[in-house]
């Protein structure tokens, strides 16, 4: 676990400061484990006591249940793949705070140093609704990392050609990929097209019923992210057929 305090001031009215945590897993590179590929999602809601003392259900199942499980399926499936580069899997705490769990860490690495050693981030954020079957989904980065936006799109053309790929180089503060961003890691913001487009966003009533498509749609994402891990982090075996 990673902890990091969130002060009472973040809300209103204000409490006391806040202990709160981001749930990691690293995995260590075979031969270059200094260079860190790190694969996150924030777990944005729970059915908890909010922040200013109400109590009120917030299931988040696409947003982002969806990308903290698309997380866990990557750790899964990298667990006993031998990579060169370390993998670090996290989800975190405090995004609708203000990506604070995200901020947090990033500030953790700037500490200690260890900023330098992360190679690649990629975000996972809404992967879960699809309006229609073209599956359309996005990656982002800013312009200073626009190189890799045609890598993502290369290793979805091979190994997810399902997706319709949007690529943008344009993308904004709202997700946490923005902090690794403005420290100069390369990061990619992976998920559907658009938080506008799932009516249930940010609602009750965003529970699995309501996602559509979102086994195909999570599944090409994952596909896609999986690609850019195993180039990433140096795997040399394929995968089996487990993976799916
Ligand atoms: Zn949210």
């Amino acid at each position: 676990m990673f902890s990091f305090t969130v002060p009472g001031s973040a809300c209103s009215p204000v409490i006391p400061d806040v202990s709160a945590g981001n749930p990691i897993g690293r995995k260590t590179g075979a031969s270059l484990p200094d260079e860190w590929i790190v694969v996150g999602a924030h777990y944005d809601a729970r059915n908890a006591t909010r922040c200013d003392g109400t109590q009120a259900p917030q299931p988040g199942a696409n947003d982002n249940a969806s990308g903290c499980a698309g997380v866990i399926e990557l750790a899964r499936v990298f667990q006993n793949v031998r990579t060169e580069r370390s993998l670090v899997f996290m989800c975190f705490a405090g995004e609708e705070q203000g990506l604070r769990g995200s901020q947090a860490f990033v500030n953790a690495l700037l500490n200690s140093g260890d900023i330098a050693k992360v190679k690649h981030m990629i975000n996972l954020d809404m992967i879960g609704h699809a309006i229609d079957d073209t599956l359309s989904a996005r990656v982002e980065t800013d312009a200073a990392q626009q190189s890799i936006l045609p890598i993502y799109a290369d290793h979805a053309a091979t190994y997810a050609p399902e997706l319709n790929l949007i690529i943008s180089a344009s993308t904004a503060a709202y997700s946490d990929h923005w902090h690794f961003l403005q420290r100069g890691v390369p990061a990619a913001f992976t998920w559907e097209n658009g938080a506008g487009i799932y009516p249930d966003y940010h609602q009750i009533s965003d529970v699995p019923g309501n996602m559509q498509r979102a086994q195909p749609l999570a599944s090409g994402i994952l596909k896609m992210d999986a690609a850019m891990i195993a180039t990433l982090a140096g795997v040399h075996v394929l995968f089996d057929d487990s993976f799916e």
